[in-house]
């Protein structure tokens, strides 16, 4: 037990260092409180950090300039006779780049001044939790218990994860050889993202999909489009294939889905979705039972229905977004701490970091059809933009849905490149209740891909300048 307190006593302990859970301790230690941070791997993080958002980042990035450095430097004019892939050298890269992020939340957390337990977490009664490392225990006294335990990848009936050949998202972030064949099950934002990881890797990739259609709950135009550029860039899609059996066989493995020969690969992604991880929490114990999904149940402070006990992030309602997860963190215990919190869900932005990205905020064209909510539309393609030109990347567009009749910004869409940072301009007008005319009257610098945003909103009202 790595307990550095001397005392066992804390006003909050969070159970689980993601980002919703370390957030969460180091804005309470701000705050006053004397935090402990219970998590039951060595390395802080969490998914996000260790297996997820950042080592994902990492191969995308790096995936990327490989494959920009194959097809696209002789465009510019820069000439090179030989590129070859080092994978070892990027996996370490990779690695090193979650190292510095997971030792940075340890110095946050010295910092601050929040203690940090190694080992797992479990409920056992009103403000008491007992961390359990090997054969030793810990009992913490709690006046609060924040549950930031977060989710796991969802398995899928039928199809047999081996951890090597048939893997999760975790299993691929690591091969430490280009699969010749891969298939991926789910074109959800993990099936794209290392889809695409290992295509500009030279895996020959086919993306399974139970829908008609790819990344379900974005703007069906936007994700239509972007369908369009992933099949340009070689992955191969089946719509509406609902996958039944994956297995190893051999060297090889197979996957059978609805209405198709079962395909022969060298590997498979499991990517369908993930689940709330609430095992070994204790819950019963204290009276706490989950939902239909597997979610526990909060109030709009995030207090579960023991009093004292709040949860956050994945394991509670909502998108399962880190962003999604740290906000929820500061407003529950600044709830905690001063009696007000607050989350507005109408401006939680979702981005899809394929080449070129996806990022979108508030409503699509879908909800507000389905919700009767009258809207103009604004659109502009990148193919217009001047900076987009000079960087090559003119896939793409901006699209704002702004209220008929109050003008006030509804849903913003992008395909494009840097759309995960152009989507930060749309979080904040929205956040601000601002109309596409504020948009479209706010100076943009030149060249710059924001010009498209800008351009987008004058497109609303019909009089876009450069298209
Ligand atoms: P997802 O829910 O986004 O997508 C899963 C896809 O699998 C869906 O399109 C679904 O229709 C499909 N599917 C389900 N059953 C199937 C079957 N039997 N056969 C074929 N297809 C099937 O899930 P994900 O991509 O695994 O991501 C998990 C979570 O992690 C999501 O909440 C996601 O938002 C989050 N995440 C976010 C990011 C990001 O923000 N960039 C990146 C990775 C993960």
């Amino acid at each position: 037990m790595s307990a550095e307190s001397t005392s066992k006593s804390h006003d909050l302990v969070v159970i689980g260092a993601g980002p919703g859970g370390y957030i969460a301790a180091i804005r309470a230690a701000q705050l006053g409180m004397n935090v402990a941070c219970v998590e039951k791997e060595k390395e802080l993080g969490g998914t996000c950090l260790r297996i997820g958002c950042i080592p994902s980042k990492a191969m995308l990035e790096s995936s990327e300039l490989y494959s920009e450095a194959r097809s696209a430097f002789s465009a510019h004019g820069v000439r090179i006779e030989k590129v070859d892939l080092d994978l070892a050298t990027m996996l370490k890269r990779k690695d090193g780049v979650v190292k510095a992020n997971t030792s940075g939340v340890e110095f946050l957390f010295k910092k601050n001044k929040v203690t940090r337990y190694l080992g797992t977490a479990r409920l056992a009664g009103a403000g008491k939790v007992v961390v359990e490392s090997g054969k030793e225990a810990v009992e913490l006294a709690a006046k609060h218990v924040l549950i930031a335990t977060g989710s796991v990848s969802a398995p899928l009936k039928g199809v047999e994860v081996d951890g090597d050949r048939i893997g999760t998202s975790t299993e691929a972030l690591a091969w430490s050889e280009v699969p010749g064949r891969l298939v991926v099950i789910g074109a959800g934002a993990i099936g794209l993202e290392m889809g695409s990881v290992w295509a500009r890797l030279g895996s020959k990739v086919t993306v399974l999909e139970y829908l008609d259609r790819i990344l379900p709950g974005m703007d069906a135009e936007i994700a239509g489009e972007t369908h369009r550029v992933l099949k340009k860039q070689g992955l191969e899609f089946r719509l509406g294939a609902r996958v039944k059996a994956a297995r190893v066989k051999g060297k090889t493995c197979l996957v059978e889905a609805d209405g198709m020969e079962p395909i022969e690969c060298d590997r498979v992604l499991l990517a369908v979705g993930r689940k709330p991880m609430t095992e070994g929490l204790g819950l019963a114990a204290v009276g706490i039972s989950v939902d239909e999904k597997g979610r526990i149940p909060v109030d709009e402070s995030f207090q579960t229905s023991m009093p004292g006990v709040y949860a956050i992030g994945d394991v509670i309602r909502g998108p399962m977004l880190a962003h999604k997860a740290e906000e929820e963190g500061v407003a529950c215990v600044e709830g905690i701490a001063t009696g007000y919190g607050h989350v507005n869900y109408d401006a939680i932005p979702n981005v899809v970091y394929t080449a070129p990205e996806v990022a979108s905020v508030g409503k699509t064209e879908e909800e507000l059809k389905q919700a009767g909510i009258e809207y103009r539309k604004g659109s502009f393609p990148f193919l217009a933009n001047g900076r987009a030109r000079a960087l090559g990347h003119t896939e793409g567009r901006v699209k704002i849905l702004a209220d008929k009749q109050s003008d006030r910004v509804l849903g913003v869409h992008i395909l494009g490149a840097r759309a995960g940072d152009l989507i930060a301009e749309a979080v904040a007008a929205m956040e601000f209740g601002a109309t596409s005319e504020d948009i479209a009257r706010t100076c943009h610098a030149h060249p710059t891909l924001a010009e498209a945003v800008k351009e987008a909103a004058l497109a609303v009202d019909g009089r876009a300048l450069n298209a």
